[in-house]
């Protein structure tokens, strides 16, 4: 995407102000004149930040700032080894405010809005940033925090929430539960805010269908402030990014290149204005692709579609790059398949075997003809033998968090 003129006239301010403040990058920058770095190809160039320069900077090794005006930490969730600590000043944490609050007003949430939050506070972003976010924006917050699903529900009858914020799988949870004790009528949700992750087209309709809410997915991640550093508007869904605070790139997750607009890639940012622990070419991980059309809604803010996956969640089975999205569009394709599943891959007898266990309301006894039906339809599109498990709805495990789709049991 094409940098923002104003950005590249920043540039050499920035950089040199980073490589100044952040002694990370004063190692890492050390060779570099980067106030030479006045165009879009010099900024290329630069050497990428990696999750990895995070974790070997624990705990506090990219604070670019005296201790005295770090004002919090936050930390991400890492799955595995050493977590990465992320410091924010007094004004950081106002950006981040300001914008999770242009999130809510892209969505068409407003201050008459009482907003239902539902995940974790505490050290992971989440649900501080849509507190913060529904403060400066003048609706009530109402911060529930994750889990005591019944105390959930009773609060979002008696209070009248028309928001919810949660993870796309506590989401379906709840949307479940209320259809499970029947009482739609009495829940008054217009809008659910889910934080990005990948899921399947399958599962947004369940749970749009099952709250009655129209979804708006919110992108951001630790690192980089949190969630809330994207959204999508009512027009598309595709996801608008705050490219006033951060510059986006998308490369070629193999060779680092830039790919050219439209194509799919991993997502790299670059902050531009944060003073804690600022960050050049940050490598995301979340493979997405720029949507180069003009938005109908006539935001010029640049968009991204829905995450595709992430180039971590990348399993090779038999030679082939297999992602979640691959198996969620295989479920959409099955009569009788839900949206829920998880993947087991197993070496055996020097073979990969591949088992998927996907949810179904079909009666035991037609299950077999589900089973064979994704079978079929994965072979056909990836050329991939699964051994497919079909067990009820609700016999896989909802997490609170993110859930794990793909486990490689190989290694
Ligand atoms: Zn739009």
């Amino acid at each position: 995407m094409e940098m923002r003129p104003e950005t590249i006239e920043a540039l050499p301010t920035v950089l040199a102000d980073i490589k100044a403040k952040s002694p990370f990058y004063a190692q890492r920058f050390a060779d570099i004149e980067v106030t030479d770095v006045t165009t879009q190809a010099a900024f290329e160039r630069l050497p990428f930040t990696t999750k990895d320069d995070l974790r070997d900077a624990y705990p506090l090794g990219l604070a670019a700032v005296p201790n005295e005006d770090i004002v919090r930490i936050h930390s991400s969730s890492g799955t595995t080894g050493t977590p990465v600590i992320i410091p924010y000043t007094a004004r950081d944490v106002h950006d981040w405010a300001v914008m999770f609050a242009r999130c809510y007003e892209m969505a068409g949430i407003t201050k008459h809005d009482r907003i239902h939050i539902t995940p974790g506070y505490g050290l992971w972003t989440a649900g501080i940033g849509f507190q913060l976010g529904a403060e400066l924006l003048g609706a009530m917050a109402i911060p529930m925090g994750p889990g005591n699903t019944d105390k959930q529900l009773q609060m979002m009858i008696d209070l009248g929430s028309t928001v919810i914020g949660a993870t796309s799988s506590y989401a379906l949870l709840l949307a479940e539960t209320i259809a499970e004790k029947g009482i739609g009528e009495k829940i008054k949700l217009r809008k659910g805010v889910i934080g990005s992750e990948r899921w399947g087209e399958r599962m947004r309709n369940r749970i749009a269908n099952e709250l009655g809410v129209e979804l708006h997915d919110i992108y951001g991640l630790t690192e980089i402030y949190g969630p809330g550093i994207g959204i999508n508007c009512e027009a598309s869904s595709a996801m608008h990014l705050w490219d006033d605070y951060c510059y986006f790139e998308i490369i070629d997750p193999t060779t680092g290149a830039v790919v050219p607009d439209g194509e799919s890639g991993e997502l790299v940012i670059t902050t531009l204005r944060k003073e804690g622990a600022p960050l050049v070419r940050y490598r995301t991980h979340d493979l997405t692709r720029f949507v180069p059309e003009p938005c109908p809604c006539g935001s010029p803010f640049p968009r991204i579609e829905t995450l595709i996956g992430r180039s971590d969640d990348m399993v090779k089975v038999k030679g082939i790059n297999l992602f979640p999205a691959h198996i969620e569009e295989g479920l959409a394709a099955t009569a009788g398949a839900s949206s829920e599943y998880q993947v087991m891959i197993d070496h055996l007898n020097g073979k990969d075997i591949m088992t998927v266990f996907f949810e179904t309301d079909a009666p035991e006894a037609a299950r077999h003809q589900v089973e064979r039906e994704l079978q079929g339809i994965i072979k056909a599109k990836l050329s991939l033998s699964i051994v497919p498990k079909a067990v009820g709805i609700g016999d896989l495990p909802r997490s609170e968090k993110k859930t794990q789709r793909i486990f490689d049991n190989r290694y």
